[in-house]
């Protein structure tokens, strides 16, 4: 069943009868997110999209943790990796002007893309899923954790709102969407769970095979009806605004950005690293106690 495609940083296979599965495959960077990785998810999406015989996909990630978010150390020019895909050109621009249309590709482009795609999408989460590691998992449809799972975006600590994809009151409650922001701390599966941004969680050794078993008993049901399911309930949360709260977020984070570039000379503010890298220290210890 497997399908080998030249993709660099996933991997791209058929683990059953009509399931698709994308891999994260940079487990020794703990699957932090290339620009290259972003086209290539998008592309082996398209890969399950157009074939017939896949009725649902699955996304996957080696390692000890599912992704560290994104990999800014990866600045390459945008252009020179791939054509754009969503329609937004002008990367050359000097500023704020270049790096916003860059976000628009990459992050909230590609996010809101996978989110609409037709065909049931599952995810498979384990270990630590750090802000833009939270864009691999909120644009799909169901989300399996293994008890290890945590979920976390601190990017308020770098004089942001949070990442680009800003679904965090949808996904966990506006309460809940305040607290995972302003404290940067991590919710973890079984909280999750309870909040009903996970559906199911599981050992971390039953992760794989129990998403599978949910796929393939997705998959074993028609297209259409599964198809139409999908936009149904993606359209109750259009119906809501979700759309337009997402890009109004978008606007501030770029005016985050663009503020933060007056000020300190980058995107972020760099006091942010300190304060994420010495918590996570903090919390690593905790857990090692435990
Ligand atoms: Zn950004």
């Amino acid at each position: 069943m497997e399908q080998p495609h030249p993709f660099d940083e996933i991997r791209y296979d058929k683990p059953s009868e009509r399931v698709a599965r994308i891999t994260l495959a940079r487990p020794e960077k703990h699957n932090g997110q290339t620009p290259k990785m972003l086209y290539e998810i998008n592309d082996a999406l398209d890969l399950a999209m157009y074939d017939d015989d896949v009725h649902a996909v699955i996304i996957a990630a080696d390692g000890k943790n599912f992704s560290s978010g994104h990999d800014i150390s990866d600045q390459s020019n945008l252009g020179e990796v791939r054509p754009p895909i969503m329609g937004f050109g002008g990367y050359g621009h000097s500023g704020p002007q270049g790096y916003m249309v860059k976000e628009q590709e990459i992050y909230l482009g590609f996010c809101w893309r996978w989110r609409n795609l037709p065909k049931p999408i599952i995810v498979q989460v384990q270990g630590k899923a750090i802000a833009g590691g939270l864009m691999l998992i909120w644009p799909f449809d169901i989300i399996i954790a293994s008890d290890d799972a945590e979920f976390s975006d601190p990017v308020v600590a770098f004089g942001m709102n949070g990442h680009e994809y800003f679904v965090h009151a949808f996904e966990v409650g506006n309460r809940k969407a305040k607290q995972m922001l302003f404290t940067g701390e991590p919710i973890g599966a079984a909280e999750a769970k309870t909040l009903g941004m996970v559906n199911e969680v599981v050992p971390r050794g039953e992760l794989e095979s129990f998403t599978l078993a949910m796929a393939e008993k997705i998959a074993s049901r028609p297209m259409i009806g599964l198809k139409m399911a999908k936009m149904s309930v993606n359209q109750s949360l259009d119906a809501q605004g979700i759309w337009t709260a997402i890009q109004s977020a978008f606007n501030l984070h770029h005016f985050g950005h663009a503020n933060n570039r007056v000020i300190y000379g980058e995107i972020v503010d760099p006091a942010g690293r300190e304060i994420i890298k010495r918590e996570a220290r903090a919390s690593k210890d905790t857990s090692d106690r435990k």
